[in-house]
């Protein structure tokens, strides 16, 4: 024998009930026996419950939303019987309405709703959906009876969630089924005090309804069918790649409903257990599908963890005082007078100096709770043993369950660890000493950050997700979601990384999604979907989206949006960027950013900050970390001098080689701004810092090549005029050096605290001769390199090598949040 129990949206609909008919009679033709159980039609309860105040707030309009959920009945009846039976039906369902009504006409007369009387009036809801299924199915030729449970499941008189009471329930049920014959079809939820009073099993009890029959009958199975794929590793509507957990154990199911995965009631799995009968999950909407079974032992565990459940709404009840320490009692009186009061307590966390206790409860019961334990501790306040009680709102909490976790170590680790990671604030935490549950209490506005992340890491170990903001799709942006395009297979398959794209700006137009754009249509979708460009407003959604894992990627030369930098990182959101301006600002900028990123666990990466995408930031982190000390760095930092100095020769007008590198792209609108040496001061200044000398940009000195005519003319085209004035000069430079048998190099140094960046001779013996086109050169003389410096060589410049060097900045945040 099998219960089958259908939830609320199974019975939602017209067509819905079509599916459930179909199943059950599916099981009847393979000869199964069977007894059904049914919720109210989705959404009834709920809206019986707004009646029902409604009517006690003296609001006729009640009248209007009973209507409207009549009409909700008579519009299956409509589409399910065939005319023929129709009218009996109706007569049915338009006698219950009546009386519901004449009930609700009292409530509004006396203008009170008592607990008492809220039941009563759910139970229409029940009654109704079974009454109609029951006639749906006759009217199909089967011997189907209503069963109302009132008749068959006794409760006490606590009313909104009645104690069942087991011993005559049971013999009830067995009686009740020993003289029928008939399909049985049960009202869920519902049942009645000795008395015959109705009562309610309290929210989502219809589950529970379906446990105690399978139970009583002793069933072979109980079966959930509800509207999702069986029990899953997390609620399907808060993570998206949450997946059916194929098997699971009584325990572990009992702790994940406990904390909120309403797709079972928590109290239908103690009679499920207690006869050890398997509890099915199954989706109305995916029949084939092998769901969930609840049994003794989960089978086949694959991961650390089983589950992980959320709570949206908590209160936090904080109660402390140094005269809590040792004191034997405080927190047996604290639990048995919440309990008294029916106040259920979610979670409990104690210091070990007993200096204070932290518990927390149902929002909608915090102030009594406080009323409760003021009065209960009245004596100790006003000595001032207890300082008082406090409540905070606003909270969640998540719980991650699984008895893995007893063989696997490291679970609380991992969780602490995403958490921080994502920069979520841990606010009260407690382990289950069964080891089957570790649960967190945090802000509510984090909830679905935390719920994603933690899924991340528990379930996807294998791909991971990072979300990117890009800013700047120019030439180096645009570079970069090329080489993303391009990347996207290897990296999803070899590398088990997903680079959700989740926003986009350039100066006209950006467009998030936190759903992703496809690097392949991101031109097509910021034109088509795309606002008008807003910083402010970027920041702010990006900050609100708070998705896991967010990379915010910098790749214009924009000084505006550096004051962003440090929000970002505050939200914990690591920063990637090729752009100079934040760290070539004033030192306590610098360091105030690297604090921010540290503090918050979060990246801020520069790589190509200096050199393009040639590794010398880490080069230079990694020797520091390794205690290594610099001595001495001498480098040509910038790819547009080095391909100056480097086409400057006897044959050609230094005015002309400076006109071409402007032409090929190569310079700066103004080449003054190359060749007056500021850009290569920004780099050498942000060397300096790295290997922690704290220079500002004043203090280093630059050597002008270019003679003051130059300098000052007040256009680009004179200054182009000019330059050949002073050609003579130019070329007398190079001459000077090539009878030396030397070459022309634009070098930066720092030694002994100092950095100057000037134009140098270098003999064939110094490694920067060699040097060609706009590659860039670095030395570095340290202790552990003094003999022999350590060289790093290569292209410096250039929206390739610039936008893989951020890439590759990129995916070492990936690898740090794996
Ligand atoms: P029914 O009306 O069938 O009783 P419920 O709404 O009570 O259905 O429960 C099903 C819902 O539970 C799902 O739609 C889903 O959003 C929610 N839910 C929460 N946590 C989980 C989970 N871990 N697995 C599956 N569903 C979950
Ligand atoms: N209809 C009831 C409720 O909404 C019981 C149930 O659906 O299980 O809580
Ligand atoms: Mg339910």
């Amino acid at each position: 024998m099998k219960v089958l129990k259908f939830g609320g949206t199974s019975v939602g609909s017209a067509d819905s009930i079509r599916t459930v008919i179909s199943i059950i009679e599916n099981n009847l033709e393979r000869g199964e026996h069977i007894a059904v159980v049914f919720s109210a039609m989705g959404g009834v309860t709920n809206k019986l419950i707004e009646i029902g105040k409604m009517a006690a707030s003296g609001n006729t309009e009640y009248i209007e939303f009973l209507k409207v959920v009549e009409e909700r009945h008579f519009a299956v009846v409509r589409g399910l019987i065939n005319v023929k039976h129709q009218s009996s039906t109706f007569a049915a369902v338009r006698g219950l309405f009546n009386e519901l009504g004449d009930i609700l006409k009292g409530v509004s007369w006396i203008r009170e709703l008592s607990d008492r009387t809220l039941d009563l009036i759910m139970s229409f809801g029940e009654r109704l959906s079974t009454l109609v299924i029951t006639e749906i199915l006759r009217s199909k030729g089967i011997n189907a009876e209503f069963c109302d449970a009132r008749q068959i499941i006794h409760t006490n008189a606590t009313y909104g969630m009645g104690d069942v009471n087991f011993e005559v329930t049971n013999h009830q049920i067995l009686e009740y089924f020993a003289k029928s014959t008939a399909l049985q079809c049960v009202t869920g939820f519902i049942a009645s005090t000795a008395e015959g009073i109705t009562t309610t099993l309290g929210r989502g009890g219809s589950d529970y309804t379906a446990s105690i029959i399978g139970a009583a009958l002793e069933a072979d199975s109980i079966e959930i069918w509800t509207d999702v794929d069986g029990m899953m590793t997390a609620d399907p509507r808060k993570v998206a790649n949450a997946f059916t957990i194929p098997s699971i154990s009584y325990a572990e199911a009992m702790e994940l409903s406990h904390f909120g995965a309403k797709v079972i009631y928590p109290p239908s799995l103690q009679p499920a257990f207690a006869k050890n009968i398997t509890l099915k999950v199954l989706n109305t909407f995916n029949v084939d599908f092998e769901g969930t079974y609840v049994q003794k032992a989960a089978n086949g565990k694959e991961y650390a963890i089983t589950g992980i459940s959320s709570i949206d709404e908590i209160a936090l009840v904080n109660i402390q005082g140094s005269g809590m320490i040792g004191v034997a009692g405080i927190s047996g009186r604290l639990f048995t007078a919440l309990s008294n009061n029916s106040i259920s307590v979610i979670l409990i966390s104690q210091a070990s100096s007993e200096h204070s206790i932290c518990f927390s409860i149902d929002p909608k019961n915090a102030q009594k709770a406080r009323e409760i334990l003021e009065k209960e501790f009245s004596a100790e306040i006003a000595i001032g043993h207890i300082d008082g009680i406090s409540i905070e709102k606003n909270l969640s909490i998540i719980a991650i369950v699984g008895e893995g976790m007893k063989k696997s170590t490291g679970v609380s680790g991992k969780l602490f660890s995403v958490l921080g990671k994502n920069g979520i604030n841990v606010v009260a935490t407690a382990q289950g000493s069964s080891e089957l549950n570790i649960s967190v209490v945090i802000s509510k506005s984090d909830l679905s950050k935390a719920l994603n992340a933690i899924h991340g890491v528990f379930f996807q170990s294998e791909t991971r997700s990072l979300n990117l903001f890009i800013v700047g799709v120019g030439l180096i942006g645009g570079t970069l979601l090329e080489q993303i395009r391009n990347q996207t297979g290897y990296l999803r398959e070899e590398k088990l990384l997903n680079l959700n794209i989740a926003g986009l700006s350039n100066t006209k137009k950006m467009l998030l999604d936190p759903d992703g754009i496809k690097p392949d249509q991101w031109r097509d979708r910021i034109n088509d979907e795309g606002v008008k460009t807003s910083l402010p407003a970027f920041v702010q959604r990006m900050i609100e989206l708070n998705l896991p894992n967010s990379v915010f990627v910098d790749c214009t030369s924009d000084k505006d949006i550096v004051q962003y930098y440090h929000m970002l990182l505050d939200a914990s959101i690591s920063v990637v960027t090729p752009n100079k301006v934040a760290n070539s600002g004033s030192y306590s900028e610098y360091l105030a950013l690297q604090r921010t990123a540290l503090q918050r666990g979060v990246k801020f990466l520069y790589e190509t900050n200096v050199g393009a995408g040639l590794p010398i930031i880490n080069t230079i982190q990694g020797l520091m970390a390794s205690g290594d000390k610099f001595l001495k760095i001498e480098a040509i930092l910038s790819g547009t001098l080095s391909y100056i100095f480097n086409s400057f020769g006897p044959s050609v007008r230094f005015a002309d080689v400076v006109r071409e590198a402007k032409a090929k792209g190569f310079t700066e609108p103004d080449p003054r701004e190359d060749l007056s040496g500021a850009d290569v001061a920004r780099k050498i200044l942000i060397l300096a810092r790295e290997v922690g000398v704290p220079l500002e940009a004043e203090e280093i000195t630059i050597a002008q090549i270019l003679p003051d005519n130059c300098l000052k003319a007040n256009s680009v085209d004179s200054f182009f005029e000019e330059m050949e004035v002073s050609d003579s000069f130019f070329a007398g430079l190079r001459e000077n050096a090539e009878a030396e048998g030397k070459k022309l190099r634009y070098i930066a140094s720092l030694e002994n605290g100092k950095a100057l960046v000037q134009l140098q001779t270098v003999d064939a013996q110094h490694p920067f001769y060699t040097l060609s086109g706009s590659d860039n050169i670095i030395s570095f003389t340290t202790e552990r390199y003094k003999d022999r410096p350590l060289v790093i060589k290569g292209p410096g410049a250039g929206a390739e090598v610039t936008a893989s060097g951020v890439f590759a900045d990129i995916m070492s945040i990936s690898s740090y949040l794996g």
